[in-house]
């Protein structure tokens, strides 16, 4: 998929606007990642920091100790709780956008699936793409 690309909530106070090419778009099946998404995976675009500008609104963050030790920082929309991106302190210069939150997602290629030794049964993936029973971060 190529850039430039926006998105937002649903109740459109947060839009932003991403002009980098996505590095990675992948699935992340850890436990955090389903209970944040409320279903069985997160599907995140990572995206270079610089790229990535919100055009309205302010964003409510949430952190969270990851079992690694390092830092997860999770942003929603204050108004209708929308999963909008999240960064993870290992990887300092990237952004993780919530792949649904995107005004055209159906450009999006998957290329890695995370945590799969935490996935659930009825989560169902593409085969072929490159799968990691944990994660780096
Ligand atoms: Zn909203
Ligand atoms: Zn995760």
């Amino acid at each position: 998929m190529k850039g430039p690309f926006d998105g937002g909530c649903l109740c459109n106070e947060i839009r932003y606007h991403c002009d980098a090419e996505p590095k990675t778009i992948y699935y992340c099946h850890c436990s955090d990642c389903r209970r944040i998404s409320g279903t069985a995976f997160y599907t995140g675009v990572g995206v270079s920091k610089e790229g990535f500008s919100l055009t309205s609104g302010t964003v409510r963050q949430w952190h969270k100790k990851a079992d690694s030790g390092k830092g997860v920082t999770r942003s929603f929309c204050p108004v209708c709780s929308a999963s909008i991106y999240l960064q993870l302190e290992m990887f300092p210069d990237t952004i993780f956008i919530a792949a649904g939150s995107l005004d055209d997602p159906s450009a999006l290629k998957p290329n890695l699936e995370l945590w799969t030794q935490s996935k659930v049964d009825w989560a169902e993936i593409p085969e072929g793409i490159m799968s990691m029973e944990k994660a780096a971060g």
